[in-house]
């Protein structure tokens, strides 16, 4: 294909969506951003959903070769290892290596889409058309339908990429038309986010950690925003006796916090307001085959392989597949028919494999991290 001359169609303007926008327009391409929200940098927030992330080196090795890490870690705040918040005692703190150099990036996840967004627009043949949900996708000729406020239309491309997340829309047409199989498994545990606030304008916590508070069938983590905020996100079942909906009432909120996150408790003064206001979202894995159809329709990112959250790296894996997909247009002189089933033959065994070890990751954060063996372990491993 001749980049010069042909335009394509990234639906989604979420991490990987923009971040593809800006390889692709590096090669030349046109691209055509299609996202079903307005425009993230003129809107509100929604109210409760993963307000940060962890950014590993994977996500920040594709973010320098478009030029935009410094700009990114700017705004981050490095955690240099976990701390582990017992029922009774003092958090221990454990590093994530011997020499305590070694970082992950907490982030905002608004702002990083943001900064990606106005890169990817910043580019000369990018466009993007916010509220535009698609709605309709025609493989064989990639002619897409979508929902905007003034109803509905269509467009046509020569090849379209799928980067709309979990619940893909592109892939879902993939489903429809019978030429691509998926599994979704979702977990018994759902999320909920919570919020510490500053005291006295300083954390109330310490910053340099990201903080888990292991409780066997339940667990909450803590990441450190920019704001001197702190994000808690409350995984536990999300039915039965002990779980999400067995607490009714502001008593049996605070009664629950009290004895089983007491330190929590004193930090967390909107604990209630956050407990029953904000949703409790779904955590799952998505597996599908195959990630193309016809050398003209792709998927990437969540859209391809969302995984469960417990190794933070949804995100760092959707932006390592951006530059394994430019990889391939290399190796393919730009022939997508080629290049997108050499990027699923890459990138599918990866993506397998993080998956697995997220959802193990689970069984380490909300039980191993606490247990004196495994700690000992550590400190051996340290020595
Ligand atoms: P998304 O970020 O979901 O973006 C998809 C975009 O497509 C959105 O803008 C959406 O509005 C748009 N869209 C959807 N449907 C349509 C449609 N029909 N038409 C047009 N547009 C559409 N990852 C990490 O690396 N580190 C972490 O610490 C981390 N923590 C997490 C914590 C939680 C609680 C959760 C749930 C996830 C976490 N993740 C983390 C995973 C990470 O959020 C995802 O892997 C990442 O957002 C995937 O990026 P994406 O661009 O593929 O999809």
């Amino acid at each position: 294909m001749n980049p010069e001359h042909e335009e394509i169609a990234v639906v989604g303007a979420g991490l990987a969506g923009c971040l593809l926008a800006c390889f692709l327009a590096r090669r030349g391409y046109r691209v055509a951003l299609y996202e079903r929200r307005p425009d993230p940098r003129t809107g509100r927030v929604e109210r409760g959903r993963s307000i940060n992330l962890a950014l590993s080196e994977r996500g920040l090795d594709a973010l320098r070769r478009i030029g935009l890490a410094e700009q990114v870690l700017a705004d981050a705040l490095p955690m240099r290892g976990r701390m582990i918040h017992p029922v009774v005692g003092e958090p221990a703190f454990q590093s994530y290596s011997a020499t305590g150099d070694r970082a992950i990036n907490s982030i905002s996840r608004g702002a990083l889409n943001n900064a990606l967004l106005t890169a990817a627009t910043a580019l000369p043949g990018v466009r993007v058309a916010f509220d535009h949900r698609l709605v309709g996708l025609d493989p064989a000729t990639g002619e897409m339908t979508f929902e905007t406020p003034q109803g509905k239309t269509t467009a046509a491309a020569p090849v379209v990429l799928g980067a709309d997340g979990a619940g893909s829309a592109v892939r879902g047409q993939l489903l429809a038309y019978g030429v691509l199989q998926e599994s979704l498994d979702f977990l018994d545990y759902g999320y909920k986010e919570l919020t510490v606030p500053p005291v006295g304008g300083e954390f109330a916590l310490d910053p340099a950690a990201l903080h888990i508070w292991p409780r066997g069938t339940s667990m909450m983590i803590a990441l450190p925003n920019p704001d001197r905020s702190f994000t808690c996100t409350l995984f536990w079942p999300t039915h039965g006796t002990a779980s999400f909906a067995s607490l009714t009432s502001p008593a049996a909120i605070e009664r629950h916090f009290a004895t089983h996150y007491p330190d929590l408790l004193p930090l967390a003064p909107n604990l209630v307001d956050d407990y029953q206001h904000n949703p409790v979202g779904v955590l799952g894995t998505v597996r599908c085959t195959p990630w193309q159809a016809g050398g003209r329709v792709g998927l990437l990112g969540d859209a391809a392989h969302a995984i469960v959250p417990f190794y933070g790296q949804g995100a760092n894996c959707a932006f390592e597949d951006v530059v394994a997909l430019d990889h391939c247009l290399d190796e393919c002189a730009d022939d997508w028919a080629a290049a997108l089933p050499l990027f699923q033959a890459r990138r599918q065994g990866d993506a397998e494999a993080i998956a697995r070890m997220a959802l193990a990751n689970f069984v380490e954060m909300r039980d191993k991290v606490a247990s004196p063996v495994f700690q000992a372990r550590r400190r051996l491993d340290h020595a």
